[in-house]
């Protein structure tokens, strides 16, 4: 197993990161921390940052930053986690966040690298239209290629559903925040000589084996 692998992953709203970080993490033997995931699971299970962060998610709007890191540094507080790798989803979105997230992993030795996965607009609207969630477990599917039972999930049989916020106004308003907050962030990291853009057109499997040697790459010794 690698230890000790900390990946960020960029990307637009339906680029694919939920599924690649899955197979990454599996890969790699490292925990997948979706931000995305917490708060929907927070919403879900009635607790207080569930109850602040609903709003803004629906309207596809950005959690206030002090929020987020503060449940992101709560995750990766616990050594166990931390030491031994991640690879985090939907976090950081805004440099502010960038910036705290550099605070929490310099004792670590900062990150091992950060990845843009790049998919045009048109492509992620038309996935964001057919994507279709697990509400359990988080597992992604569209409506092309459903679970077996359309309904259920394929991994833990948890109910299969349209996320609240994939409708058009909302994609339409994450959309233009990702361009405003979070696309800063790749020149912001390509400075500090992390970034790595990959091409996330394709199979998924293809999208994977590409991302493996990008992250092989940067994590053979020399
Ligand atoms: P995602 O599943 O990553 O698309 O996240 C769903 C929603 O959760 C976003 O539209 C935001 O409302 C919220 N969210 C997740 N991560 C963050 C973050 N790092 N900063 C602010 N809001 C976030």
């Amino acid at each position: 197993m690698a230890d000790g692998i900390r990946l960020v992953m960029l990307g637009r709203q339906g680029a694919g990161k939920g599924t690649q970080c899955a197979q990454l993490a599996r890969r790699y033997g490292i925990p997948h921390i979706s931000t995305g995931d917490m708060l929907r699971a927070a919403v879900k299970a009635g607790t207080d940052i569930g109850a602040r962060a609903k709003g803004y998610m629906d309207r596809g709007e950005l959690i206030p930053d002090d929020v987020m890191i503060d449940v992101v540094d709560e995750q990766l507080d616990d050594p166990g986690v931390a030491g031994g790798g991640f690879i985090l989803d939907g976090f950081p979105r805004t440099v502010r966040q960038a910036e705290a997230l550099a605070g929490i992993v310099a004792p670590l030795g900062g990150l091992t690298a950060v990845v843009d996965l790049d998919v045009p607009v048109p492509v992620v609207l038309e996935r964001l239209a057919s994507r279709r969630v697990c509400v359990d477990c988080g597992a992604n599917y569209s409506t092309d290629a459903p679970p077996a039972d359309p309904w259920n999930c394929d991994a833990c049989g948890g109910r299969v559903v349209q996320r609240a916020d994939d409708t058009p106004e909302a994609i339409q308003r994450r959309l233009d925040l990702y361009e405003a907050e979070t696309a800063p962030l790749v020149a912001w990291y390509a400075d500090k000589g992390l970034l790595e853009i990959v091409d996330g057109l394709g199979t998924a499997e293809e999208v994977t084996a590409r991302l493996v040697v990008v992250v092989d790459a940067r994590t053979e010794s020399p």
